[in-house]
């Protein structure tokens, strides 16, 4: 569980918030908490993962820095939720990775780099990764198909299974059964807003991001992120069904469907984090927390990183670069692979969960 001393400020916090009662219409976190009367460290952790850190109720509050109550509800969250993403990692051991996030990103994804530069070399000739290739099958002439997909797919089962058991944890902590999680209307529900952001939505004016004036910037470069990567996911699975359904080999056509989603998705990937990273740059640090900065810009840089890579390797896959640019290319998306359970990828797991709680509360409230 998090500190005492975490607990007892976020405590404090939402008793006083549960009296004053000024947010209530700002996002789902105020609603949830007027549902409890006390507050142990399960509500206060479900709490923190509920918060969309859209920082309305910061800039609204006449308890805010300097007043003496000292009420400052988006950075207590924010470190509450670092802290309850470090309690649900598996295998526990890792979870020292998210005290130091943004440089254990780094020299994990320099790493997966390194090894999967060590491994091309020891298989293949260097004369064979400097030299071009062409036509259906060049990537594979540099890196062995199954070389490339073996290791992908045992690290995707790992992935799941680690996010899998951290997501489990969080529910049971949160107060959930299993049972609820086969709650159709309330996943739906969970997952609309999550699809749609509700609650970085200011109910239409936008959050208060990088300041106090309402801005729905935020709201549009996370949906670029989000739904960049899901198309790069989607490229991905539509070239595994035309390599082993069609028997059509890597690199396909520019016009055709992986390389136009994965081109689209690419610039949603590159364009949504470089403008998180500039919004985060200018960003008010009063409602911050400050650990975790390092693990927010490691993120955001990986992702840029990993989308980059893969377009210059798009753009120059029919030179004698191709072979350096697949290594880069593959080093970063293992980085990144390797990271998800470990850094802020987390956040999509627990605050989707924390919508379907929220869901299911509000509508057990409405028929009770
Ligand atoms: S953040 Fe401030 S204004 Fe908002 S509910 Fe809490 S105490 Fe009231
Ligand atoms: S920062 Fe935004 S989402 Fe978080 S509690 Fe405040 S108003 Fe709600």
């Amino acid at each position: 569980m998090p500190s005492a001393e975490l607990l007892n400020e976020a405590q404090r916090l939402m008793t006083i918030c549960n009296a004053c009662r000024y947010c209530e219409g700002f996002c789902a976190v105020f609603p949830a908490m007027e549902l409890r009367t006390k507050f142990d460290a399960e509500d206060t952790v479900y709490l923190a993962n509920l918060c969309h850190n859209c920082r309305g109720c910061y800039y609204a509050c006449q308890y805010a820095p300097p007043h003496e109550f000292g009420v400052n509800v988006p950075q207590t969250l924010s470190a509450l939720r670092l802290d309850s993403y470090r309690d649900f990692a598996w295998p526990h051991v890792l979870a020292g990775l998210f005290r130091r996030n943004g440089l254990a990103l780094g020299l994990i994804s320099l790493a997966s780099l390194g090894l999967i530069v060590a491994l091309v070399l020891g298989w293949q000739d260097a004369s064979v990764v400097f030299s071009s290739h062409t036509g259906p099958g060049a990537f594979y002439e540099v890196i062995p198909y199954r070389l490339m997909v073996v290791p992908a797919l045992v690290l995707s089962g790992l992935i799941v299974l680690a996010l899998g058991i951290g997501l489990a944890r969080f529910w049971r902590a949160i107060g959930g059964r299993w049972r609820e999680l086969a709650d159709l209307p309330a996943l739906a529900r969970g997952g609309w807003d999550a699809l749609r952001l509700t609650y970085l939505g200011g109910g239409g004016h936008g959050c208060n991001y990088p300041d106090a004036g309402f801005s729905q910037r935020r709201r549009w470069l996370h949906h670029l992120t989000f739904y960049g990567f899901g198309l790069d996911l989607l490229a991905t699975s539509t070239a595994a069904v035309y390599h082993h359904v069609f028997a059509w080999q890597a690199p396909y056509p520019y016009t055709s469907l992986p390389v136009v989603l994965g081109t689209v998705g690419g610039l949603g990937l590159l364009v949504g984090p470089a403008g998180l990273l500039w919004l985060k740059w200018r960003s008010d640090p009063r409602p911050a927390a400050e650990s975790v900065w390092g693990m927010d810009v490691g993120f955001l840089v990986l992702l840029f990183l990993t989308s980059l890579s893969g377009l210059v390797l798009l753009a120059a896959r029919e030179t004698a670069a191709m072979g350096s640019l697949l290594v880069i290319h593959l080093g970063f998306v293992a980085g990144l692979f390797v990271t998800f359970p470990y850094g802020k990828f987390v956040h999509a797991v627990y605050r989707y969960a924390a919508l379907v709680r929220y869901a299911q509360e509000r509508n057990r409230n409405s028929t009770s």
